[in-house]
């Protein structure tokens, strides 16, 4: 189901960033940054040989401590807890050293496959001196210059030998959805509270640990659902599960691995500029979402505040206008029971499929409707349309020149299509190709 996780892990200037970004640059494969945190560089999706993994640059995490040992012995935890394959970069410059044994010492603890990355071998003589590293005792290590793109072929080779064996994927009809906002939004207890109303299913299924906090539940309906753990949502008492971008982290890491994201804000406190930075995650990954506003027992009501509120949201939030909003509370439960409906319904929507023929007639009646655009006097015109894929559905739309096809006249026919269909919750993507 889910992509491997790959974490970078190393001591200060060893080059865990030039690794990163080498391995995610466009010179390795085909990658899809997660834009907003392009910046930070923390975190990417790569692919080597068709086989596509995330990866993690540990070293961006700055977990707050001055102490750069204590520094390194969280982001090697880091990496032991996110990851399904560890490369521990060294460098062979300064050979094996104090901190590089810190760091090892703390990857023994785990069981999880550790790749040996022996840094700053720019030139042929320097390759005899990466035995020193075995005694690191992770095997054998592997010379790589990541300025110079050097051996990190042989690198990716091994460390895709290390993921996990997932053998065929079980089949499962559960819904997965995450909750993600700002901290203290009441992802918890609303997490509490939805597994306090449903029956939570005791799996006797062995998950992998980085899986193990997702819970299972049925519904009162009796359809299967799976809520993912989110930064801090159960298991609070780490230092840097405070910081921002280990909360970022886990957030993109949750919604990787959901079908439908709850984006959480607040009554009580407003909107504020961190919510539209997580809404941003969930909208740009093209999941199915639903825009929850919690704590609303706290909120003075008249006849109008629930409709003022919603105003306001789909001002700040204008990407998000197919996500419905429901206003709800932990504490009192307020609606809580019609979140697994919604929720299931979100994710059928977020996989629907409509065949060639009815889709055709909705856009031919569109345009019927609404002409297609001119400029300077050549006409858009539009032959065919298809949908290629879901989750989140995506469309081809085939045209006579698409530099024609003008963004108001592809947002029109978006719309007509969400009026023939239920698309509410997820995102869908028009893409206009030319037919020769
Ligand atoms: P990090 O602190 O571990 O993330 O290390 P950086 O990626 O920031 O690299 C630290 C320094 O080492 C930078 O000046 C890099 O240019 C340099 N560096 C990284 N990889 C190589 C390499 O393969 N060869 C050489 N000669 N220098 C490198
Ligand atoms: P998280 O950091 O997003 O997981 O937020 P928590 O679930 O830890 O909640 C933060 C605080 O808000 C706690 O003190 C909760 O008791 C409180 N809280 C959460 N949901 C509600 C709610 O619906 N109404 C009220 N009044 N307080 C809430």
């Amino acid at each position: 189901m889910a992509n491997p996780v790959v974490a970078i892990v190393g001591r200060p200037n060893v080059g865990k960033s030039t690794v990163f970004n080498r391995i995610a640059g466009e010179r390795i494969s085909i990658v899809e940054d997660v834009p907003g945190v392009t910046r930070d560089r923390i975190y990417a999706h790569s692919e080597w040989l068709g086989q596509k993994f995330s990866l993690i640059d540990t070293g961006g995490i700055d977990t707050g401590e001055e102490e750069f040992l204590t520094q390194i012995t969280e982001q090697a935890e880091i990496a032991i807890d996110e990851a399904d394959v560890i490369v521990f970069v060294v460098s062979v410059r300064e050979g094996v050293t104090d901190a590089d044994e810190k760091v090892a010492k703390i990857l023994y603890r785990s069981d999880k496959p550790v790749v040996v990355a022996v840094n700053k071998v720019d030139n042929p003589e320097l390759r005899s001196e990466i035995f020193d590293f075995y005694a690191l005792g992770f095997g054998e290590p592997v010379p790589i210059s990541s300025t110079h793109g050097i051996g990190i072929g042989d690198l990716l080779d091994q460390v895709c030998r290390s993921f996990p064996n997932t053998g065929a994927e079980i089949e499962d009809h559960t819904t997965r959805f995450s909750l993600i906002g700002r901290p203290n939004v009441g992802k918890s207890s609303l997490v509490n509270a939805i597994l306090g109303e449903n029956r939570v299913i005791v799996s006797s299924v062995e998950g992998t640990t980085r899986d193990a906090i997702d819970t299972p539940f049925i519904s009162a309906n009796g359809d299967e659902f799976t809520v993912i753990d989110t930064a801090g949502i159960r298991k609070k008492g780490k230092v840097y599960e405070n910081t921002e971008k280990y909360a970022v982290l886990r957030a993109l890491r949750a919604i990787d691995r959901s079908d439908v994201v709850l984006v959480v804000l607040n009554a009580e406190e407003g909107i504020r500029e961190q919510d539209k930075k997580v809404a941003g995650y969930a909208h740009e990954a093209g999941r199915g979402i639903i825009i929850l506003v919690n704590k609303w027992d706290t909120v003075k009501k008249t006849n109008h505040t629930m409709q003022e509120f919603e105003e306001l949201i789909r001002q700040e939030f204008q990407y998000l206008s197919y996500a419905p909003i429901i206003f709800v509370s932990a504490r009192t439960k307020q609606r809580l029971d019609q979140l697994p409906q919604l929720i299931k319904r979100i994710n059928e929507n977020h996989q629907r499929r409509i065949p060639s023929a009815v889709l055709n007639d909705v856009v031919m009646d569109a345009i019927a409707r609404n002409p297609t655009p001119t400029d300077n006097g050549k006409r858009l015109r539009i032959y065919y349309t298809t949908q290629v894929a879901i989750k989140p559905p995506t469309f081809v739309v085939f045209v006579n020149d698409p530099e024609l096809m003008h963004f108001s006249y592809a947002r029109f026919l978006e719309n007509q299509i969400r009026e023939a269909f239920d698309f509410t919750g997820t995102p869908l993507h028009l893409i206009e190709r030319k037919r020769k």
